[in-house]
């Protein structure tokens, strides 16, 4: 029954979904499924900063499906369905939801500049922010007036959502403190899963060194894509030693678990 048999589609004759800066997105093999496909590229300041990182998409991809996969088996729903090969997952389409929603722990970055804090103050709790997912307008900050304002997500959507980042944030903190690594801030995306009548929230898109900031607890070296942002060089090596310390092995080795840095 060879014909009932999954089959294999050359990634040349791939419908291709969508393509964004840093992945994309073909048809996957069973309806409902997408392949999410992780690219060299890196990109920042809405595009207008581009470069080609050989080997990102590779590391991106694993530190992405190990989150994930840990985020499934603490029962925080996502779209992660298992790794392909290097540089490809096998997702659940969602819809997307058009918020960047952003957890912030310790500040930097845009809120340093805006609220005038130093780089680096721990914050008095976890903050979270929207942003309006439109390149065009340069991703503008909104409040949950304007989420359900404009339909973008509804009331109880953003409570789910919210409820949601503030669980993988908790475990994600502790994760990552583990590995010897403060997490400062990230971005997670979601998406609406539909089961016949049913739909839920999930997390969706990636979760890698492109989306969080992280700093190397003893030195605050920023092992994240701020070295790109700010031309710090040594993207390569930090986002590597992120996949290193997670305990993440290339594929010849054998995975092992966290390396406790003491
Ligand atoms: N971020 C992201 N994609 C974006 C904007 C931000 O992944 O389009 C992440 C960023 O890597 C950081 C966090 O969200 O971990 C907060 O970013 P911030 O608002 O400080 O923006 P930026 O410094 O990039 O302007």
């Amino acid at each position: 029954m060879d014909f009932l048999k999954p089959r294999y589609v050359p990634m040349s004759r791939r419908r291709r979904i969508y393509e964004g800066k840093a992945k994309v997105l073909y048809e996957g093999p069973e309806p409902g499924t997408l392949i999410q496909h992780f690219k060299d590229d890196a990109t920042a300041f809405n595009a207008q900063k581009h470069d080609v990182i050989d080997g990102k998409g590779v590391l991106n991809n694993r530190i992405s499906e190990y989150l994930f996969t840990q985020l499934n088996q603490i029962g925080v729903p996502t779209h992660f369905l298992r790794r392909l090969n290097m540089r490809e997952q096998l997702i659940r389409e969602v819809e997307i939801i058009p918020l960047e929603v952003v957890v912030r722990n310790v500040a930097a970055g845009s809120l340093t500049k805006k609220l005038g804090i130093e780089e680096g103050t721990q914050l008095p709790r976890s903050i979270i922010e929207f942003y309006y997912k439109n390149d065009a307008l340069g991703d503008p900050m909104v409040s949950e007036e304007h989420i359900t304002a404009f339909g973008w997500a509804a009331p109880q959507e953003i409570d789910d959502i919210m409820a949601l980042a503030i669980r993988v944030n908790d475990f994600m903190v502790g994760l990552f403190l583990g590995a010897g690594i403060r997490l400062v801030d990230f971005k997670l995306e979601f998406g609406r899963l539909w089961e016949g009548d049913l739909m839920r929230i999930v997390v969706a898109d990636e979760i890698s060194p492109d989306s969080c900031r992280l700093w190397d607890i003893k030195t605050n070296n920023k092992l994240d894509k701020d070295r790109f942002r700010q031309d710090l060089g040594g993207l390569l090596e930090a986002y590597t030693e992120v996949a290193r310390r997670l305990g993440i092995m290339s594929e010849n080795e054998r995975p092992t678990g966290p390396v406790l840095v003491q």
